[in-house]
């Protein structure tokens, strides 16, 4: 019988671990080895997980905001004190390096939870007052929505998690959580911190399994509003589900974002936004930059000093402070990204200026096995190619010369960089302040950076355009994606205003 590194993973509602008869496994990106059997639910699971929580939504939605409040951060401050071992668990699940999972998933994850309950204590769950009349006056009140279903990517697992469940539950909702069947691992360690804060049973419930189980979460009719992280064709499909029974819908989806340099940048800066745009993570974030348009007047500077620091991205024993680069996630990704280096490489006939497929040239016994790729610079790319249009979700920077030699070339550039059906992100690189600001003002994206990329705190609102969404996650406004709001008039005049009165 095969030994596992974690015990078996149960589902959890009801305040209580579930175990289900079928499992599945998850499995270490870095060695190709299982780490965990994990419990699959079924429908009579999902059933009775939308029953706890539907059960625990009167008494939390009337619990006053400042003591919902108390109770999140007392979560936040067990997710702070258990940094280091959630992440060791997320670099396990992901393949993420330690250096980052320490220091960004379970942080920003903290973070926003932290956020949020400050909110709804300090009267972000006010309504508004207007005054019709001397005696008469509309206010408005936000509701919760009930119980709300959660669905997760593997690229943030704990994050994207918390990402949901904290205005989720800030706001007085209940919510069912499900993660991606790739990283299951955070759901149980999640369940148990609030429960440890307080948090009453029903409130956050974690069901495991793929999409059909994802798919029978979310058309539940007690479902009030699905929160979807993943790619756009599921997300259309979740969407169409959930608008059949008027449920509401956040959407975050995935994109093909423009990284552009413009000619007065700093090579420097740019190269390093560019990198950060393309390598993060080993590439699977959403909000990447893989386009990166590059003036031709400093086009050989900008390659120069890229291939100088492709040497800076390492590969590595995870656990090494000094690891930058892990494996992708599963083999199915991997072969994917993979299709799509060989792809820029023989159909495309990109020019490849780094990386390409094959290894990278770390290797031990253990990760031969592994999903591990080499980070990958294409050059010379042009709009039509299939690596410049569709979302590879890996290490590959695609570099488009643009000519800046012509007057106009910033109308061309800007058309060019709102070729796409996605609308993620966008970023400016240039060290004209006033430029940065007309050439986003243009651009199709939701969330847009200027001379920097990535970054994405608790306070700054976060969504796609087009097809990369619906909805927004953090600051004030992704409070309101988890509310639905009242609207009373009140008559003081002492008679109701009719028509109907004797002549
Ligand atoms: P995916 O769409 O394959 O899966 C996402 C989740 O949906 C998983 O939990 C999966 O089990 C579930 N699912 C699959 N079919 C379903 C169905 N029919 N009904 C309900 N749930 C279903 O995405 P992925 O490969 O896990 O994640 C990568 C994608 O996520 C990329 O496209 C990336 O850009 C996107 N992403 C977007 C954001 C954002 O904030 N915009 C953040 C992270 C990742």
């Amino acid at each position: 019988m095969a030994s596992f590194k974690y015990s078996k993973q149960p589902l959890y509602y009801a305040g209580q671990q579930q175990i289900t008869s079928k499992t599945f496994q998850t499995i270490d990106p870095s060695c190709d080895q299982p780490l965990a059997e994990v419990c699959t639910a079924d429908e009579a699971s999902i059933n009775a997980a939308v029953a706890s929580a539907q059960a625990a939504f009167p008494s939390w939605s009337a619990t006053p905001p400042i003591e919902r409040s108390r109770i999140l951060l007392r979560a936040v401050a067990l997710l702070r004190e258990r940094n280091d071992e959630l992440a060791k668990i997320e670099t396990d699940d992901t393949g993420k390096p330690f250096s980052e999972t320490s220091t960004v998933d379970i942080v920003t994850g903290a973070d926003v939870l932290e956020y949020y309950a400050n909110l709804v204590a300090s009267g972000g769950l006010n309504g508004e007052t207007t005054q019709l009349r001397p005696d008469a006056w509309v206010y408005t009140t936000k509701a919760p929505l009930g119980v709300c279903a959660g669905i997760g990517a593997w690229n943030y697992p704990i994050q994207i998690a918390l990402w949901k469940s904290a205005p989720c539950l800030a706001a007085g909702n209940c919510m069912v959580y499900k993660p991606s069947e790739f990283t299951p691992l955070h759901g149980l360690q999640l369940a148990q911190i609030y429960a440890e804060a307080g948090v009453p049973p029903g409130v956050f419930n974690v069901i495991q399994g793929a999409g059909d189980v994802g798919a029978m979460l979310t058309s539940h009719p007690s479902i009030a509003k699905v929160s979807f992280t993943g790619q756009v064709s599921t997300g259309s499909k979740v969407a169409s589900s959930a608008a059949s029974g008027m449920k509401y819908v956040t959407m975050e989806l995935g994109g093909k974002s423009p990284c552009i340099i413009l000619p007065d940048a700093n090579v420097d800066d740019a190269v390093n936004g560019a990198m950060m745009a393309n390598f993060f993570s080993t590439g699977q974030v959403c909000t990447n930059g893989t386009r990166v348009f590059v003036p031709q007047s400093l086009l050989p500077a900008f390659e120069a000093n890229l291939v100088s620091k492709m040497p800076f991205i390492r590969a590595g024993d995870l656990m090494d402070p000094s690891t930058n680069f892990g494996p992708l996630v599963s083999k199915t990704h991997h072969a994917k990204v993979l299709s799509y280096i060989t792809h820029g490489l023989d159909n495309d006939k990109a020019k490849l200026l780094a990386g390409g497929p094959g290894h990278p040239v770390f290797t031990t016994q253990a990760n031969q096995a592994g999903y591990w790729i080499r980070p990958t610079v294409f050059t010379n790319c042009t709009d039509a190619m299939r690596i410049t249009r569709e979302e590879i979700f890996g290490p590959v920077l695609c570099i488009l010369p643009y000519d800046d030699s012509q007057p106009e070339y910033l109308d061309v550039l800007v058309k060019r960089a709102n070729d796409t059906r996605m609308g993620l992100a966008a970023g400016v690189f240039t060290r004209n302040i006033t430029l940065a600001h007309s050439v986003i003002a243009r651009l199709d994206a939701g969330i847009t950076w200027i001379n920097t990329w990535g970054e994405s705190p608790a306070e700054m609102p976060v969504g796609g355009w087009k097809l990369s969404g619906l909805g927004v996650e953090n600051g004030r406004k992704g409070l309101e994606n988890w509310v639905q709001n009242k609207s009373t008039l009140v008559e003081m005049g002492g008679s109701v205003a009719t028509v109907f009165s004797k002549l």
